[in-house]
């Protein structure tokens, strides 16, 4: 990473802070073991992986490095309305280096008890807009390259329309981010039973791809348990979890999480994300610190 990069990514965790709190979102610290963790799984842009384990024998636990904090943002949104958290996320990937994906890397994680989809994906557009505007205003990124995304409204595609083929077509000929909504994936993700569609939405970068995904949340225990089994996972991989929705402590919600490497790399124009952080952590490669 060079000095560049780095005043970039500054800007970016800075504007992104400032923005939320700006909007009375609250700021949490990340956890880094719990019990449960994000299971990325049936999630079409993900692989099958089991979190990292650490045995704490000095207090005879068993805990889980963070996937992602989903759950976790679940559970602070219904007791404090509106959170942010930006963590660090754990993910053991047997996929090649492709310069789009690190093992360890920082999601800027928000949720709101009061929004819907439609309002997050608003959200989403307005940060990105005024990220580039921020970058190109302050000499850091080129206006002339960055100024197209503060034109026009993003466009909105299906994914039911699209496929993983037709999302990887539109990343390389679109020429603004664009958003892919109603995918089926993650039990947490809420599903509209009646119409059969997702309340849910990833938004893209071109040239490049994914850097924020959301949704609408699930807060019924039945339809929450009766899609993790659909899902083939545990039900005891999400036991305090499901205790709480049982007991009423999950509200519906609606948020997303973006990349902040994927972002920088994406403002930066770089060609590999490892470039996007101090100390690297790239599958299959040495790490030197
Ligand atoms: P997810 O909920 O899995 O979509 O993760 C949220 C966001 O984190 C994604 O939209 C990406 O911006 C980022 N992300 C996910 N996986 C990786 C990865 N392996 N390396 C870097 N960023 C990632
Ligand atoms: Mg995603």
């Amino acid at each position: 990473m060079d000095a560049r990069t780095l005043r970039i990514k500054t800007e970016v965790l800075g504007y992104l802070s400032g923005t939320f709190l700006s909007k009375g979102y609250l700021w949490m610290l990340p956890k880094v073991l719990s019990p449960i963790t994000d299971p990325l799984w049936p999630d079409p842009a993900e692989q099958k992986t089991e979190p990292l384990e650490v045995e704490v024998r000095t207090y005879g636990l068993r805990l889980r490095l963070t996937h992602s904090m989903i759950l976790h943002k679940q559970a602070a949104v219904s007791r404090f309305g509106r959170i942010f958290v930006l963590s660090p996320n754990v993910r053991i990937e047997a996929r090649k280096p492709d310069g789009w994906h690190a093992f360890e890397f920082t999601q800027f994680d928000f949720e709101a008890r009061d929004l819907r989809m439609k309002d997050v994906m608003e959200t989403l557009e307005e940060v990105i807009r005024g990220l580039a505007r921020r970058l190109c205003e302050g000499g850091l990124v080129s206006c002339e390259e960055y100024g197209g995304i503060l034109k026009g409204d993003f466009p909105v595609y299906d994914y039911a329309d699209l496929g993983e083929e037709g999302v990887d077509r539109l990343t390389q000929e679109e020429e603004r981010p664009f958003f892919v909504v109603n995918i089926p994936r993650e039990f947490y993700d809420y599903y509209d039973e009646e119409t059969g569609e997702w309340h849910n939405y990833d938004l893209y970068v071109p040239g490049y791809g994914e850097v924020a995904s959301g949704g609408e949340r699930e807060w019924e225990y039945e339809k929450i348990t009766r899609k993790i089994l659909k899902g083939g996972l545990k039900v005891e991989n999400f036991v305090p979890y499901l205790r709480m929705v049982k007991n009423g402590e999950i509200m519906p919600s609606a948020g997303a999480g973006l990349g902040i490497e994927r972002l920088v790399t994406f403002f930066s124009g770089l060609a590999d994300i490892a470039e996007a952080q101090v100390f690297p952590r790239i599958p299959y490669r040495e790490v030197e610190l």
